[in-house]
């Protein structure tokens, strides 16, 4: 994609800190980071978000994240990291290329964890929205 600035740089067309790559994924620093190592891991194919990824491509994708997670753990210390994905722009996602925040975690960091992103309480039961997703 033409104007894909994070598919200007698994191209090499642009700079970014590249610290994994393989034939299918390329992982680069975010360039805010948000704590120490902050990584992003992206599919070399333009894919907009995680639903036009195509199924081919889950795997490997997957695959290159647990190698990174791995890793800047291990290399840089962390104690843990949080893994994630904003699919759409109600959720934050901003980039229009696929791509998978990791964020290197240390205890007492001050950060908390992926589940309270957002505290939109249900107004259904459980059992209504089940019914909803699987009929
Ligand atoms: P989103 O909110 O779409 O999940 O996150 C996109 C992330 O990409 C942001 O955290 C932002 O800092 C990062 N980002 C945006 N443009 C660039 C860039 O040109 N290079 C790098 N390395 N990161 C970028
Ligand atoms: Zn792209």
């Amino acid at each position: 994609m033409e104007d894909c600035i994070f598919c200007k740089i698994a191209a090499k067309e642009s700079p970014a800190y590249v610290v994994y790559e393989d034939e299918h994924t390329i992982a680069f620093f975010d360039i805010t980071m948000s704590a120490p190592g902050h990584t992003m891991v992206i599919p070399k194919v333009h894919a907009p978000n995680f639903l036009e990824l195509p199924d081919a491509e889950v795997a490997p994708l997957f695959a290159a994240v647990k190698k990174v997670v791995e890793l800047v753990v291990r290399k840089l210390g962390a104690d843990g990291a949080t893994v994630g994905i904003n699919q759409g722009r109600a959720s934050g996602q901003y980039v229009d290329h696929l791509h998978v925040h990791i964020i290197p975690r240390w205890k007492g960091d001050g950060g908390s964890a992926v589940q309270s992103v957002v505290n939109n309480k249900p107004k259904e039961s459980l059992e209504e929205i089940k019914k909803k997703i699987v009929g």
